[in-house]
């Protein structure tokens, strides 16, 4: 019975024994898995940084090159000229410039490029025609609107009919040919009279175009 009883107390104590090891075993996971969240975290952690940095080190190019290309864009390659000729009456919106026409010197809030009549008249970008109408001194004109507050103006054209009102034209169509229509301008040689208007007010077209 003695003999029975050390078993049971044995058995006991193997049982106790057996409880702390997995006790023992399952706090070493537990505790282990904390450290390895630990180490994730620690792992984890630093690595925001270096990224939160990269990205506005990043960004800043990113701007940069963004305002070359609207820079770009707003100088020379968004815009093509209406159509190839020398410039023989230049932008002149301070300084009064002489007129044959009119025998008096005047602004010239466009330039006038040489062409002969009926050459073919192109939209200098994409664009929606605002306007048609016969111009009491510059004649037969087109106005086309290319958002961001820029419109073009042609004058002194053949004719008004290849486009209408609210027409959307692609960069290069043609909208219209040279004419002799502008009273102000009759006694120049041949020749497009052309303006682009930057919220309403006169620029110089060079601003835009390489003539
Ligand atoms: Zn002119």
């Amino acid at each position: 019975m003695r003999q029975e009883r050390k078993k049971e107390r044995d058995k006991a104590a193997i049982s106790l024994v057996l409880c702390f090891s997995v006790i023992a075993i399952a706090s070493v996971f537990t505790v282990k898995s904390s450290i390895d969240k630990l180490n994730l975290q620690n792992l984890s952690d630093p690595e925001p940084l270096p990224q939160q940095e990269q990205p506005v080190t990043q960004q800043i190019p990113t701007v940069d090159s963004q305002e070359h290309e609207n820079s770009d864009a707003r100088g020379n390659t968004a815009y093509e000229i209406p159509l190839s000729g020398s410039i023989i009456t230049e932008f002149s919106a301070d300084t009064p410039v002489y007129s044959k026409t009119l025998d008096q010197y005047m602004t010239h809030y466009g330039v006038d490029i040489k062409a002969p009549l009926d050459t073919q008249v192109k939209a200098v970008a994409a664009g929606t025609v605002t306007k048609v109408y016969t111009d009491d001194k510059y004649g037969i004109t087109i106005e086309i609107n290319h958002g961001d507050g820029l419109t073009s103006v042609y004058s002194n054209l053949s004719t008004g009919s290849m486009v209408e009102v609210s027409d959307v034209v692609e960069k290069g169509q043609v909208i219209s040919g040279v004419g002799d229509t502008s009273l102000f301008e009759s006694l120049e040689e041949s020749h497009l009279h052309f303006e682009m208007h930057k919220d309403g007010t006169p620029v110089d077209p060079k601003t835009y175009l390489e003539f």
